[in-house]
């Protein structure tokens, strides 16, 4: 299966040709033209990758990837922009760029860049079956879904590890509870949209210092869970 890229680029025939191009090696594309836009796609679903256009109506690139990290949006990032335009090289660098590309670039050196820096992020995004992963005062074992938790040592049933991995792996991207019941239950299950929440109140029990006021597992008002480490 293709990857989902982000491509933010107002100009209309560099966007056209990348978005082709991207979409012959069977990624989805989704372009957004302005800043505002991207960032609203951004929050709303995961990416695998973000090709990111310097120059943009509406804010420029740069602050649009700072806005991005602030958030604690994680997806891997490459910069585009004007060849020779080293200060904002170094600047996108420094706000956690993970590859920049002048232009007029390449088109096969633009795809070979974005497979590259999407395995890269995927195998870091993996769960190895010795994957322990810690958060506040939590921490849990992925292999053999022990934890320890605000009501001692548990070991979480199958869901609730799945479920766990899922919002860990967005790395800060919302999650609607259809991603979540897709991810967790399979296309051919049934859960209602009531059993992602009801899932959502055991984890806060034994992941949230107070259930009711969550800072990991947080609840996007209209759009769904994301999780804060
Ligand atoms: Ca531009």
């Amino acid at each position: 299966m293709g990857d989902k890229i982000l491509l933010v680029e107002d100009e209309q025939l560099v966007g056209m040709m990348v978005r082709l191009n991207l979409q012959g090696e069977g990624h989805t594309v989704t372009w957004a033209r302005t800043a505002p836009e991207a960032l609203a796609e951004a929050t709303q679903k995961p990416f695998d990758l973000v090709l990111l256009d310097i120059g943009l109506p509406g804010g420029d690139g740069i602050e649009l990837l700072a806005e991005l990290r602030r958030r604690g949006i994680g997806t891997p990032v490459m910069m585009l922009t004007a060849r020779g335009d080293v200060a904002s090289k170094v600047r996108a660098l420094d706000l956690g760029a993970d590859d920049y590309l002048g232009k007029p670039f390449n088109v096969a050196e633009l795809i070979a860049r974005a497979g590259a820096l999407i395995r890269r992020s995927r195998a870091d995004r993996e769960l190895p079956a010795d994957k322990l992963v810690r958060f506040g005062a939590y921490e849990v074992n992925f292999a053999t879904r022990e934890a320890v938790t605000g009501r001692g040592r548990v070991t979480l049933s199958e869901k609730e590890a799945a479920f766990l991995a899922t919002l860990v792996r967005a790395r800060g991207a919302t999650l609607s509870r259809n991603d979540i019941l897709e991810e967790v239950w399979g296309m051919d299950a049934t859960p209602t949209e009531r059993t992602v929440d009801n899932l959502v109140l055991r984890l806060r029990k034994l992941f949230e210092p107070n259930p009711d006021a969550p800072v990991h597992i947080l609840t996007v008002r209209g759009a769904g869970y994301r999780f804060e480490p």
